[in-house]
């Protein structure tokens, strides 16, 4: 048994749309996920019309159901997830030094103690 959910059952769940139908209809996924535009109207290329930029903006339609645009705002989500991590660690590390330098004043306060 594979207990797996595809991205596209997920999103067929929240949403009640499927990618099939987006791509059929040539639109993007409904909400929350994308903004349910007609593609018609809404440009799902790059912003300079590149056309590598374009083919994989297209091919991550197919693949998501999501216009330009949201795939623009998704990766600035990630930029940002990426940060707050980064950020995370660097604060994590810097308690784990503090410990340390804590650790280190005990064990010559002991010492100390030890020498009286
Ligand atoms: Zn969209």
């Amino acid at each position: 048994m594979n207990n797996h959910v595809t991205l596209e059952e997920f999103v067929a769940v929240v949403t009640g749309d499927s990618v099939q139908d987006v791509v059929r209809e040539s639109r993007c996924v409904a909400l929350p996920f994308g903004c349910g535009e007609n593609l018609m109207e809404v440009v799902y290329t790059s912003e300079d019309g590149d056309p590598e930029e374009d083919a994989l903006y297209w091919l991550i339609w197919q693949m998501t159901g999501l216009c330009g645009d949201c795939q623009d705002e998704y990766e600035e989500l990630e930029d940002e997830a990426v940060d707050a991590v980064t950020q995370a660690v660097d604060k994590f590390e810097l308690r784990l030094e503090m410990e340390a330098s804590v650790m280190r004043l005990l064990s010559e306060l002991e010492r100390d103690d030890d020498s009286d």
